[in-house]
């Protein structure tokens, strides 16, 4: 599951003095969280200090049974230290406060009760460990198979996004063929 819904642009990768890997949303700033959790801390910025902690600007951590996981620079924060959170959940705002240039989220996955590791971040957030344009492939359902249908059988009108996402073969229309690639889909058979 990726940070951001729509495109998240990796804009420093982890690794060397880097310990959390740096992504811009590029569709939609909101921030979601990675994994199921509690939050842990909630961590406030000054305004202006951009050393030490406060180098993480306003910070969510949230903790699993065994990591930590860093929201940092956020424009927002929407739970509460102690809050339960689910993989999706909204935890903020995409910002640019504490040390930081311009707005991004810098996420980082730290392991260990007290000597805390800093760990590859990428496989919990879906993107690759380098600069780069990163997108979660689309989920069809089966209600994206019911419309498919429902325009092969002529009983709908498509849509230009009816287009874009059914028209499985690119051909320009929506046919039994196209339907039944998405059905396919939505039961996760074939899946690519
Ligand atoms: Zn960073």
């Amino acid at each position: 599951m990726m940070i951001f819904k729509g495109i998240n642009r990796v804009t420093q990768a982890y690794g060397g003095n880097h310990g959390g890997i740096d992504i811009v949303g590029d569709t939609d700033p909101t921030v979601r969280c990675v994994a199921d959790g509690t939050v842990y801390l909630i961590q406030k910025w000054d305004g202006k200090t951009k050393t030490g902690s406060q180098s993480y600007g306003n910070l969510v951590i949230v903790i699993d049974d065994k990591k930590r996981y860093y929201y940092a620079h956020l424009k927002s924060i929407a739970v509460k230290q102690g809050q339960k959170v689910k993989q999706g959940d909204t935890i903020g705002i995409m910002g640019s406060t504490g040390n930081s240039t311009g707005p991004h989220v810098h996420f980082e996955v730290r392991t260990g009760a007290t000597t805390a590791t800093r760990i590859d971040p990428t496989p919990y957030c879906g993107v690759e460990n380098r600069k780069g344009v990163y997108t979660e492939p689309y989920r069809y359902t089966s209600k994206d198979g019911r419309r498919a249908l429902q325009i092969a059988a002529r009983l709908a009108k498509p849509t230009p996004d009816d287009l874009k996402l059914l028209d499985m073969d690119g051909d320009g229309k929506i046919t039994t063929k196209d339907a039944r690639e998405v059905l396919r889909k939505a039961a996760k058979l074939n899946v690519k």
